[in-house]
């Protein structure tokens, strides 16, 4: 496959790993801050290929497992409303909220499996096409990710509002990742010496956001793709700093990447949204991580539409009690503080058929990688 099998070479790979071996002197601790970038090193054994020196650990990269539980309970009750379809990713169906695993709306596909009207889009602009097709119905999006698919959550609000679509709103946890990537240079808990910045964030929002990170914490970032090499040459450009006690920003992945990134894109994100301090899943408030919409587009907002005050939930969040379940240290793995598989419920009583935990749900997520290419550990 062409622009494929070029990056997936075995025998530039043991080169690579070769290279970086020969240049490694002692420890370095590096983050890849992408649940693609996740998958492929895990997948392909990336970390394996590396000396025992040089430790990758997994960021909050995964949009899906860093979406806050009260958020997931806020969309069941709005999917549970009769005169709703709810429109989502297939990933968040999945997804725990706070209720008992037994329980009818312990995830959208439990709701959907009792009748719900739950559909999964690939594109928010298909939600969008619902909605007009269907006009006695409220039509909610469910807005999850990064800023990688936050333009086109941009564009169905934009359109939206163009064509005057009376019966679309969106439940949006879209979050940002410098702030994150802050989050943790700044914990009293970070081992992170490098980062491998996420390819197709940058690939929108381009790189300079990350300037004052690496100015502020001395701390080396090589905005990275996702194909084996791609990942080997971009922990070779972050070995080569370490090693020279440098701190820069590099970009890895310059087939893909520019300076200012989509600069299209970004205007249309600043246009429908404003920044506004959001709840990672595992981890707590950060301030300035996300994305809301701008009082300007405030009637798509499903928050403000649909009435969720009668639904258990809100007597939860009101004693802030809504919380994780008790076995799951999603928290410690989004900030890379353990690995999935030292996890105690890890493969046992956490399984993609039966997960505990977000990252065990999502393509993207730690846990479901290493139980699908790591299961012996
Ligand atoms: S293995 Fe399951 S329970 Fe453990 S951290 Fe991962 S998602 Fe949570």
């Amino acid at each position: 496959m062409k622009f494929v099998n070029e990056y997936r070479d075995a025998d530039a790979a043991d080169r690579y790993a070769r290279a970086i071996a020969a240049i490694t002197t002692q420890p370095w601790t590096i983050m890849e801050i992408c649940g693609g970038q996740t998958h492929s090193i895990v997948k392909f054994g990336i970390d394996e290929l590396l000396p025992p020196e040089i430790t990758l650990i997994h960021g909050p990269g995964c949009p899906v497992c860093v979406t806050p539980v009260e958020l997931v309970d806020k969309a069941i009750a709005i999917a549970t409303q009769p005169e709703v379809i709810f429109c989502s990713f297939g990933d968040m169906l999945r997804v725990p909220g706070s209720r008992g695993v037994e329980e009818r709306e312990k995830d959208l596909l439990a709701v959907k499996a009792t009748g719900g009207d739950i559909r999964i889009v690939y594109s928010p602009l298909d939600a969008l096409k619902i909605a007009q097709t269907h006009p006695h119905k409220q039509v909610v999006f469910f807005a999850v990710g990064f800023e990688t698919t936050a333009p086109a959550t941009a564009m169905a609000v934009y359109q939206a509002a163009r064509q005057e679509v009376k019966n679309f709103s969106l439940l949006v946890s879209h979050v940002l990742v410098p702030p994150a990537m802050e989050a943790i240079l700044a914990s009293p808990h970070n081992r992170v010496q490098g980062f491998l910045a996420a390819g197709h964030v940058c690939t929108v929002m381009g790189y300079t956001q990350y300037e004052p990170l690496v100015q502020k914490y001395c701390v080396p970032i090589v905005v990275t793709g996702f194909e084996p090499l791609d990942i080997l040459q971009g922990v070779y450009m972050c070995v080569q700093q370490l090693e020279s006690g440098r701190s820069q920003l590099e970009n890895q992945y310059a087939r893909s990447v520019r300076r200012n990134g989509n600069e299209t894109a970004q205007q249309l994100m600043q246009e429908v949204f404003k920044i506004v301090s959001r709840q990672w899943r595992g981890i707590g408030e950060i301030p300035q991580s996300g994305l809301g919409l701008r009082d300007k587009y405030a009637q798509f907002d499903a928050q403000k539409r649909f009435d969720i005050s009668n639904y258990a939930i809100s007597e939860a969040l009101l004693f802030q009690s809504i919380t994780e379940s008790t076995e799951c240290m999603s928290g410690q793995i989004l900030q890379g503080i353990k690995k999935p598989h030292e996890c105690p419920a890890f493969g046992d009583r956490c399984t993609p058929e039966h997960p505990l935990g977000a990252p065990m749900v999502s393509s993207e997520g730690a846990c479901a990688a290493y139980y699908r290419y790591r299961q012996w550990m």
